[in-house]
């Protein structure tokens, strides 16, 4: 079976990371693919597993090379996802699952006909504050920046397949969880499994 491709997108500080850390914990045949980014590294955050943090420089000319399925620049800085990140989870049969903003999900969509698009949005415009304030990772300005850009952004939401309000975390992690599995078991993915276990060939619609 072709595996899919599932996008997050939703505000910085909604709580996109802590929703799928606990869903690919309890989903098994998930790849989670680690962005390059510019910009620098937060306190907690690690080298190879968080993000590829790299120079501006060394982006570009990444870009040049056509190393990435998509890349953006998100406030001042770039992020992409490389191929060979995306190469890696669908060689080893996982799904994918990608947490980039609304213009590399709109790229991710016109490259992979059928991929997921899950928007998360936070309960009001200041539980979001509370949460980048919470999070103690970014600087004033930083913080301020990302929530003059925030509704903005939300604006995208429109053309997501589907939207999450994060209210309270467990919620969340259930329906993102329910939304990946319930898209495993479409019934246009489920066929040529149908005929391979049954040997049987399925009716095309209508006949
Ligand atoms: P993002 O990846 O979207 O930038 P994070 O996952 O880093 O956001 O979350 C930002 C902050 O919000 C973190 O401190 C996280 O613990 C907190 N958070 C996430 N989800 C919730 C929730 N449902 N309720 C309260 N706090 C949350
Ligand atoms: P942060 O700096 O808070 O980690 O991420 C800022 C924004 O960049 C978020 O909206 C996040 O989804 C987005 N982002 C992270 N990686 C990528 C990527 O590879 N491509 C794109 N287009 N956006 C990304």
């Amino acid at each position: 079976m072709a595996p899919h491709i599932f996008v997050i997108s939703g505000p910085s500080g909604v709580g996109k990371s802590t929703i799928l850390n606990k869903v690919m914990e309890r989903v098994a045949g998930l790849g989670y693919t680690v962005s390059h980014t510019s910009r620098p590294p937060r306190n907690n955050e690690v080298d190879g597993k968080h993000y590829h943090f790299v120079s501006r420089e060394e982006f570009r000319r990444m870009v040049e090379q056509g190393a990435f399925v998509e890349w953006a620049q998100v406030y001042d800085d770039y992020y992409g996802t490389s191929i060979k990140e995306v190469k890696e989870k669908l060689d080893r049969k996982l799904d994918v699952v990608m947490d980039i903003d609304p213009q590399g999900a709109r790229n991710i969509r016109g490259h992979f006909k059928g991929s997921l698009l899950i928007y998360v949005l936070p309960p009001s415009l200041e539980e979001l504050e509370r949460r980048l304030k919470g999070r103690a990772t970014d600087d004033k300005d930083v913080i301020e920046s990302r929530l003059e850009r925030a509704l903005k952004e939300m604006e995208s939401c429109a053309w997501y397949d589907f939207i999450v309000f994060n209210r309270e975390l467990d919620d969340s992690v259930r329906k993102v969880e329910s939304i990946i599995l319930s898209e495993r078991c479409r019934s246009s993915h489920q066929l040529p499994r149908v005929e391979e276990v049954f040997k049987i060939k399925v009716l095309e619609d209508g006949e």
